[in-house]
């Protein structure tokens, strides 16, 4: 009877063991598929465009499909994609894209695009249609980010220059464990071409504390609450952290713009350390 009762202990036992190797395996499985990304910096890989939605007459949003529903792209925050199309002529181009997703958001990732008249690339995103394939490598990029590495960061965009900003303020803003501040001075020509500015207005609602976005216009509308014209070195003094060891000012526009924020940047006591442009 002793015997018996052993034996059965023993195989409770046993199997109990057996359990918890499985279970452990299957988490080691999905967890190493889950955090392994989906991107190969050598070779272009091709994503399906699963859903494209107008924003306005020249930005458009695609969202393309991971293998899996559990799939994540596997890019760096701040870092970006290089994608691969073709122009109006049939030649091969490559430009460099910012998703405005992030790993937490899974199965898929999206891309903001500006298509301008005489872009090569635009040609490319014009024509795409849900079905078709995009070339992707990567990741791409300089920018390397760790929670509290800064205490804060001033950001100055420009058009599309927008989508790295977006990509690593909302990646600060949702980790409740980064107290990182981000102060974000956004450039347009019209009210129309501010793009993300419905997510951009959310992150600043629902992050008061971390977040404020000042925006700023060339041809504003008659009713006007932001900046106008090109942004100065006033907007930044007003809108930005001062000069310190411990704050970033990270740049991205048209290659005008950045020159003129370099400039700026530089005037008012910021050190090449204390800058970063995408
Ligand atoms: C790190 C990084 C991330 C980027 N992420 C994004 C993104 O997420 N979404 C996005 O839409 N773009 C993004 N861009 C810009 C993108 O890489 C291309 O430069 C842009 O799509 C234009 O490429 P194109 O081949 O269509 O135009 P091109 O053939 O290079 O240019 C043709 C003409 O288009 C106009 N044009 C091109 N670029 C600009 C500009 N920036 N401002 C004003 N006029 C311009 C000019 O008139 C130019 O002569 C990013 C750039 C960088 C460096």
């Amino acid at each position: 009877m002793e015997f018996l009762q052993t034996l059965d202990t023993q195989i409770i036992v046993g199997v109990a063991v057996a359990l918890v190797a499985i279970g452990a395996g299957a988490f080691y499985f999905y967890s190493s598929k889950k955090s392994k990304g989906c991107l190969d910096p050598e070779n272009f890989k091709k994503f399906k465009l699963v859903k494209r939605k107008q924003l306005s007459h020249n930005v458009a949003k695609f969202t393309f499909e991971l293998p899996a529903p559990t799939s994540v792209l596997g890019l760096p925050i701040g870092q970006h994609i290089s994608c691969s199309g073709k122009d109006g002529q049939g030649e091969e181009v490559i430009k460099p894209y910012t998703p405005t997703t992030l790993d937490s958001d899974v199965g898929y990732f999206e891309l903001v695009i500006k298509m301008y008249p005489q872009g090569r690339m635009s040609h490319h995103f014009r024509e795409m249609r849900v079905g078709d394939y995009l070339a992707v490598k990567g990741p791409k990029g300089r920018f390397k980010y760790q929670p509290g590495q800064v205490r804060a960061f001033g950001m100055l965009a420009g058009g599309s220059g927008i989508t790295p900003m977006f990509q690593v303020a909302r990646a600060i803003l949702e980790n409740p464990k980064d107290r990182t501040k981000v102060h974000l001075i956004y450039a347009n020509v019209t009210e129309e071409d501010i793009l993300l500015k419905e997510e951009l207005d959310g992150l600043a609602t629902n992050y008061p504390d971390r977040f404020k976005v000042y925006y700023v216009l060339n041809q504003p509308p008659e009713v006007w609450h932001g900046g106008v014209g090109f942004i100065s070195k006033e907007m930044i003094q007003n809108h930005c952290p001062a000069p310190a060891v411990d704050i970033k000012m990270l740049r991205c526009g048209p290659p005008p713009m950045n020159k003129a924020m370099a400039a700026h940047l530089d005037d008012l006591g910021y050190t090449s350390e204390m800058q970063f442009q995408f």
